[in-house]
């Protein structure tokens, strides 16, 4: 049995990988368009730093990802203790995220108005829309500052999005589900701590989890499917288009090439299989490209220690988007996981750009950098310049998942069920953003093929 896979990020990747662990019979060919796989995963060394391009990290708390990377033999890495203390930027200082309900109403980040607002979500009405967006939810619920200060600043981190658009559905089904059951989030929290006493079972309302990597940075994961997988992944192969005859699918490549195979998964951007699709389907092709896809820069700065007198022994912080400014956040990377910097270094990792300021993001490297400098110099009196710096675009970053984005999802796979027989699609469009979701459903698409396959 023939399966040809278009895109080797982490999802193409580890969904070969997966379908050669449950059969190693058969044909897999993981088609790149790139030199190199790995997607958005790839980890730059130079001058002793090491800087991670796009992906730096997974939460610790999906066990499929755990399992995954167990049967690869690789050594996860928890993020340092210390990385437990995250900030907001407020007025002109970085305040501790509080960590929990005490450390929340003794905080300087809310005012006292929006620390007392927050009981009033005991008994605000239920949303009634289907789908709603982030800021609408979290206004209704929780008032107009904890939007600002912590829900903003969470879509930014985890999108780069703008909370205006975002579907809280679709970002945080948990949360919209919570609402749905309890009618309030803190009457839930309250009933799932009360459970997690019962069961010793850790639950709560948000993701949690510690973010973990691998000493050598996120690459090490796809050196190690690289190896794994050998000459089933073909590089430098960017597919063009897709025909089906009868049961069979002749995938063309730019270079002139096509393959012939039985099975099809895209497991590239939507906004690339948009464009595979545009002679087999249009209205298929139409709907990928409602997913928007707006661009982030990431800039990495070194500095020698001495030089840096903020305390940063901790995560980094995140800019809420009402403050106006030119970055989305800093992590320090160099205090969150050890053999990011050279002894006497540290390495800072700015995002910039987004859904809200896709301009900032497409400046030239030189401009990219002068913006990080003069940011951290008002927010953390930074006023040396840097004795490393990297600077990485991604025109087209992470995708949206703007209100109305599970009935989009939910039409393509419709159409694509019912008209394509041994045609799927995975990669972080569609079921969840995160390296974890990716795994996640490479195990769910893999049993899915393989019971496709042994029904025919
Ligand atoms: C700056 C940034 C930081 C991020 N940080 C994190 C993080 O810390 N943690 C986290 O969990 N997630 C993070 N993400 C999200 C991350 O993108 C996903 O977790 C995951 O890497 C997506 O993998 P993927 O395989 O679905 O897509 P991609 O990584 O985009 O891979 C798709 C692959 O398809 C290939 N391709 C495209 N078109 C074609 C074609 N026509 N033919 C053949 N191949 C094609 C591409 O070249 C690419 O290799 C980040 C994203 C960005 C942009």
């Amino acid at each position: 049995m023939s399966i040809t896979i278009v895109g080797g990020g982490i999802s193409g990747l580890s969904l070969a990988y997966i379908l050669h662990q449950k059969d190693a019979t058969l044909d897999i060919k993981v088609l790149e368009a790139r030199e190199r796989p790995g997607g958005k995963i790839w980890t730059d060394r130079a001058d002793g730093f090491l800087c991670e391009s796009g992906v730096n990290g997974f939460l610790d708390n999906k066990p499929t990802t755990f399992d995954f990377i167990k049967t690869l033999s690789l050594e996860p890495l928890r993020s340092n203790d210390a990385s437990r203390k995250r900030y907001i930027y407020r007025g002109g200082k970085l305040h501790r995220l509080p960590e929990n309900p005490q450390a929340f109403f003794l905080s300087g980040l809310l005012t006292p108005c929006g620390k007392g607002r927050i009981i009033y979500e005991l008994i605000a009405p239920k949303g009634r829309q289907e789908d709603e967006s982030l800021a609408s939810f979290a206004t209704r619920r929780l008032g107009r500052e904890v939007y600002e200060y912590f829900i903003d600043p969470m879509a930014s981190g985890i999108y780069a999005g703008d909370a205006t658009k975002l579907s809280l559905k679709s970002c945080f089904p948990r949360i919209y589900e919570l609402e749905r059951q309890y009618g309030s989030l803190i009457r839930a929290m309250i009933r799932l701590q009360k459970e997690a006493k019962k069961t010793g079972k850790k639950v709560g309302p948000s993701p949690g989890g510690v973010l973990t990597s691998f000493y050598d940075g996120m690459e090490t994961v796809i050196s190690a499917l690289k190896e794994a997988l050998a000459d089933r992944i073909v590089t430098s192969k960017r597919v063009t288009g897709i025909d089906k005859r009868g049961s069979t699918y002749t995938v063309y490549t730019e270079d002139g090439q096509s393959f012939e195979t039985e099975q099809v998964v895209l497991a590239c951007p939507a906004h690339d299989a948009e464009k595979i699709f545009r002679e087999l389907d249009p209205e298929v092709s139409g709907l990928m490209k409602k997913i928007p896809y707006p661009p982030v820069s990431v800039v990495c700065l070194g500095f020698r220690y001495e030089d840096i007198e903020y305390d940063i022994n901790g995560f980094g912080f995140l800019v809420p988007s009402v403050e106006g400014r030119k970055i989305l956040g800093t992590l320090w990377d160099s205090s969150i996981f050890p053999n990011r910097a050279p002894e006497g270094y540290v390495l800072f990792r700015t995002m910039l750009g987004g859904a809200r300021q896709p301009d900032v993001a497409l400046q030239d490297e030189q401009k990219l950098i002068d913006t990080v400098l003069s940011e951290l110099k008002d927010i953390m009196n930074v006023d040396v310049r840097p004795e490393f710096a990297r600077v990485y675009v991604h025109e087209k970053a992470i995708p949206q998942y703007n209100v109305g984005h599970s009935s989009l999802v939910n039409e393509i796979k419709k159409r694509i069920k019912e008209r394509f027989s041994g045609l799927y699609l995975t990669g972080n469009a569609y079921g969840g953003v995160g390296f974890n979701d990716c795994i996640y459903n490479s195990y769910k698409l893999s049993d899915e093929l393989m019971n496709d396959l042994t029904r025919q």
